[in-house]
């Protein structure tokens, strides 16, 4: 067992378990996310005999085994997960804030044809704990998180959930500062606005037709087709009063046409919405190119002059291995 596997009612029992005072739990969760220390030994106000039971007790825990700058400082974090897996998480600094992109699965079940993490499949979930141990071990501390990584949130609720929750109550960040990327679940977008309400939300859409859809993430069209997901969505928008982005990554030739943006303001058409147009980073396992960037400024332009708001984002880790599920498949190369 880890320290972060413990919440902070786990911690809680497990300190009266010893005999200690109530007190000493929110020392430790002072340690973790005030001072960034996850290692006993190294809680200096602890009692020796304490720190002693407590390393006897707690693994080492997750850790980071590799990392790599880009040249727009972002960084990806290579994790190294206690059952010998890898993770990646990324961290970047927009607008004053660090805001870190976290993985939700090892692996994942939805095979996007353009996403280097779908094509290894699913190896498991990631415990809540380890969703956690990702921001915890980021330096300088996140202010945001985006659970964008590699995985479908979705599809792993419950530690998702959990590990929303644990980051407000223990490490005190706010739900308004977290958003999640889902390619579209059944019911799941409704269930976000239930229990959820104040994550934001981000729909990776990537096509605006069901047809484009099939063609390039077709397990996820399988799963929900895209007139129930607007649908779905624009139920959560009467719920929540969010703005929800769509996340459109630009492949050329196949979804960067003026007709499939009219295709995207038709679709969007009565929402508050943000369109994220995203330069595409090519992967060793998928036969697309980036779209030209003067398209991309044609496919923005036509949004914007039909009342859409959308952006480019920023191609924030390109040259470190950057496409999503890259570090982690290199790496299992190299082994
Ligand atoms: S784009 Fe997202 S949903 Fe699709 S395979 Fe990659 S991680 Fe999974």
């Amino acid at each position: 067992m880890n320290i972060l596997e413990l919440s902070r009612e786990g911690l809680s029992k497990w300190f009266e378990g010893l005999g200690e005072k109530p007190f000493r739990t929110n020392q430790i969760i002072r340690w973790i996310w005030e001072k960034s220390v996850l290692d006993p030994e190294k809680m200096t106000d602890l009692p020796e005999n304490l720190r002693k039971i407590m390393k006897e007790n707690f693994s080492k825990g997750p850790y980071v085994e590799k990392t790599a700058v880009s040249r727009d400082r972002s960084v990806k974090l290579l994790v190294r997960l206690e059952d010998g897996n890898a993770i990646e998480s990324v961290l970047m600094r927009t607008a004053g804030h660090v805001t870190i992109c976290v993985s939700t699965q090892v692996g994942c079940p939805l095979s996007c044809t353009f996403c280097q993490s779908g094509s290894t499949g699913l190896e498991r979930n990631l415990e809540a704990s380890e969703i956690i141990y990702q921001v915890a071990l980021a330096r300088p501390k996140p202010r945001n998180i985006v659970f964008m990584g590699v995985g479908e949130p979705m599809l792993n609720w419950v530690n998702f959930k959990e590990s929303v929750l644990r980051l407000q109550d223990e490490a005190g960040m706010s739900q308004r500062h977290m958003t999640v990327s889902t390619v579209g679940i059944p019911g799941m977008i409704t269930r976000l606005a239930q229990e959820l309400p104040r994550v934001n939300l981000a729909i990776s859409l990537h096509a605006p037709t069901q047809r484009l859809r099939e063609r390039i993430m077709p397990k996820a069209a399988k799963v929900m087709q895209i007139r129930k997901l607007i649908e779905e969505i624009k139920l959560y928008q009467g719920m929540t009063g969010n703005r929800v982005t769509f996340e459109y990554v630009m492949l050329d030739g196949v979804n960067d046409g003026l007709d499939n943006a009219d295709a995207l303001t038709d679709i969007t058409d009565g929402m508050a919405s943000l369109i994220n147009l995203i330069p595409y980073n090519p992967t060793d396992c998928a036969s697309y190119r980036p779209s030209n960037p003067v398209k991309i400024r044609f496919f923005l332009e036509r949004l914007r002059s039909q009342g859409r708001d959308a952006t480019v984002r920023k191609s924030l880790g390109l040259g470190v291995d950057s496409a999503c599920g890259q570090l982690r498949a290199r790496r299992s190369d190299d082994e």
